[in-house]
């Protein structure tokens, strides 16, 4: 049995609050405030590199990128039932003119504004929207920690205007779609949650739009084969949802992604489409999102690989380490060969310290390039992967060459 001090250890070694503030990915100043963290640059890569997976992702399924600004009016959230139902989370109102705005709680306002902008017909529906765009959450002081319970977000959002026959497909392939997020990333789901409304909530009174959405994602959750519960009291105000819950390396389970049906904000908002019939139809709103917030994500994959990220998720995918400051010249000559190529690639020099202790300081990277003067004579690359495996010598183009399309590919392991 581990005694509770290893065991205080190892759950240390897991928080991605003390491992992200080690590795150098973000921080937090009382100057700049509690729960407003800032990212610094080997912790951006990763969020950059994920954000950047995530729009190729939603691109190739068929969604279209939008932008829209993290204020709004307080009508805006009259409208949308937030300020009645939600008010508690937000940031309280700014007089501007006569006019009161607010930081916003979430993005689907803003999309179903945009939606509504421009009239649809049926055949272009679905309509994918996708922002990775920010919102604000007033949370207490006292829960703030990290990047898991934060005041300013950026959410991975997404919102489908579908008719109602399609709402079931959208709703699976959004579940497809996470799945496939999760393998790329490493992170698997501790459970699938049906999120339905409970007692002393405040959710919109309307039972048979609840009826109706609840089976509808009952139907999804069945016909995708996931295990899943069914949990009182975590839907959202509009609607059920399925939520995708994932535990942390204390044991914490949160809620990371979600897929949620809304029958409701479409008609507060008077949204339409044109029927195959000529006539004005009401379309449905699916509220998706694939990684949930990206602090809350990149916290997780913090954790679950303890600062060991994939290669293509890692700050720094090549550390080169030239034995003397004579292969400085070829060490330099690899880090362009990198950048051409897109890869993240250091110099870790002889002014770091002793060859055995810039290895060891480079333990975490996915791949080393130490170059001696035989290496460096020859055009050689000798690489070290992070598991301890040394891949034969090959020639630096094409050393580089496995390693990019190793990130090319997404790859979970480490395989050169
Ligand atoms: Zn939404």
């Amino acid at each position: 049995m581990r005694s509770p001090a290893r065991r205080r250890e190892e759950t240390a070694m897991h928080d991605h609050r003390k491992l992200g503030r080690e590795l150098g990915l973000f921080d937090t100043d009382p100057l700049i405030g509690a729960g407003l963290p800032y990212w610094l640059p080997d912790g951006a890569a990763v969020r950059h590199t994920l954000e950047e997976y995530i729009r190729t992702a939603e691109r190739r399924a068929g969604y279209r990128h939008v932008y829209s600004p993290v204020l709004g009016k307080r009508e805006l959230y009259e409208i949308s039932g937030h300020w009645s139902h939600y008010s508690d989370d937000m940031f309280p109102p700014m007089d501007l003119g006569g006019e009161q705005v607010v930081l916003r709680p979430s993005l689907c306002p803003h999309h179903a504004v945009i939606y509504r902008s421009r009239s649809h017909s049926y055949r272009e529906l679905p309509f994918r929207m996708a922002e990775l765009g920010g919102m604000y959450r007033s949370e207490l002081s006292g829960v703030l920690g990290g990047l898991t319970r934060v005041r300013s977000i950026q959410l991975n959002d997404a919102h489908i205007f579908c008719t109602p026959d399609q709402v079931a497909e959208e709703a699976r392939a959004a579940l497809e779609m996470i799945g496939a997020a999760y393998r790329a990333l490493g992170i698997s789901a501790a459970r699938y949650r049906l999120s339905l409304p409970g007692p002393g909530g405040k959710y919109v009174d309307d039972p048979g739009m609840w009826r109706k959405s609840t089976a509808l994602l009952t139907e999804v959750l069945d016909s995708s084969g996931v295990p899943y519960e069914a949990a009182e009291g975590e839907a959202a105000f509009y609607g059920p949802k399925i939520d995708v819950q994932v535990t942390d390396g204390a044991g914490r389970e949160s809620t990371l992604s979600t897929v949620q049906i809304d029958f409701h904000q479409p008609g507060r908002f008077d949204l339409h489409y044109i029927g195959a019939d000529g006539a004005k139809h009401r379309p449905v709103m699916i509220h998706r999102s694939i990684v949930g917030s990206v602090e809350r994500a990149v916290a997780q994959l913090i954790e679950v690989h303890g600062g060991a990220f994939p290669a293509w998720l890692a700050p720094t995918q090549l550390a080169i380490i030239p034995i003397s400051d004579a292969e400085l010249p070829d060490a330099e000559a690899l880090a362009r060969q990198c950048a051409g190529l897109g890869l993240r690639a250091e110099i870790a020099g002889p002014e770091r310290g002793t060859l055995s202790a810039r290895v060891r300081e480079a333990r975490l990277v996915p791949c080393q390039a130490v170059i001696g003067a035989r290496e460096a004579a020859e055009g050689q690359v000798a690489l070290r992967l992070r598991d301890g495996t040394r891949p034969a010598s090959r020639p630096a183009g094409e050393a580089l060459a496995r390693i990019a399309a190793l990130v090319e590919a997404h790859a979970l392991e480490l395989r050169l």
